[in-house]
């Protein structure tokens, strides 16, 4: 049932080149500047009198095009990270800059796509009432964005089911029309909170290689958040460690298992070496050779 149409890359906004070649970074694998740059960033919330750090001080980078899996303990900072980053979020300290150039946070809303950790749709609206919700926020009337979404269906593997009401749509399903949603917002960097999350082991694997299809075509950056060691390494060039709260990087893993990436790859000896290093980062398993 899986289909993917042609991608409209005629409606992307175009990226800007980088002119200097100051922020571009020998590692990243492409000449435009990083999509996303993380400056010493740090993020707190004040709850009942007190201040609680969720970031520390961080930097790090995504770079155009780049699939990176950030993974940590639960309280780490995750998600405030992706909060800050799609400006929802104000960070206490450091700067944040999407395609090289630097913005407040009222600047960065909608500047990336973003898709929550617990990103329910609308129970009112029919799936492609919601997936078209991305269009209608930037002021495309209900009507077109209804029609725009529906076109997608089919790629997105939800034929016949635009009309249907998320209370009728399967776990699965229901991803996939957040997906949509997210990927509708047409954006160069897509942030996925545990977006697999909910799902049981055989519909998320299916939904790992259709991201990695999708994301194969689309050439958009992906920042992704999982508990999930496997999946980080399944899907991402690179695995960002974090420390317990205050969130801080802990290592950066660049993964060298080649694409196009198999489900058999999971026992080769580059993904077992990787899965080792970032057990051992997470404190989950001691260094060293076993
Ligand atoms: P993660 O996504 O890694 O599980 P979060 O970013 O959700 O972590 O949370 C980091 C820390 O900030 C946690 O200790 C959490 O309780 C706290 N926190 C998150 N959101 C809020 C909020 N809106 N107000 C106060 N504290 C918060
Ligand atoms: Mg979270």
């Amino acid at each position: 049932m899986r289909q993917f149409g042609a991608f409209n890359h005629a409606t992307r906004p175009s990226r800007p080149l980088d002119a200097t070649g100051e922020v571009a970074k020998p590692r990243t694998r492409r000449l435009a500047p990083p999509v996303l740059e993380i400056h010493h960033v740090t993020a707190t919330y004040e709850e009942g009198g007190r201040t609680l750090t969720a970031l520390s001080n961080l930097t790090f980078d995504v770079g155009s095009g780049e699939f990176v899996c950030l993974i940590g303990p639960s309280g780490s900072g995750k998600s405030t990270l992706l909060d800050v980053i799609a400006g929802l979020t104000a960070v206490d300290h450091g700067e944040i800059a999407l395609g090289g150039e630097t913005l407040t946070t009222a600047e960065r809303l909608g500047r990336s796509a973003y898709m929550r950790q617990r990103d329910l749709l609308l129970p009112w609206r029919t799936a492609a009432e919601n997936a078209g919700l991305a269009l209608e926020v930037r002021g495309m009337p209900r009507k077109s964005a209804v029609a725009k979404a529906r076109e997608r269906f089919p790629e997105f593997g939800l034929r016949g089911f635009a009309d249907a009401y998320p209370v009728q749509l399967s776990g699965g399903m229901r991803q996939r029309v957040a997906f949509l949603r997210t990927v509708l917002a047409n954006q160069p960097l897509l942030l996925l909170d545990e977006p697999f999350g909910a799902l049981d082991a055989l519909t998320r694997a299916e939904m790992q290689a259709w991201l990695l299809e999708h994301w194969q075509q689309e050439q958009s950056a992906v920042l992704l958040v999982t508990h999930d060691v496997d999946e980080a390494i399944f899907l991402g060039d690179r695995v960002v460690v974090f420390t317990p709260r205050p969130g801080q990087i802990a290592h950066e893993e660049r993964i060298t298992v080649p694409r196009p990436r198999r489900r058999s790859m999971v026992t080769s000896e580059a993904f077992v070496h990787h899965k080792a290093v970032i057990l051992a980062a997470l404190g989950l398993i001691e260094q060293g050779p076993a």
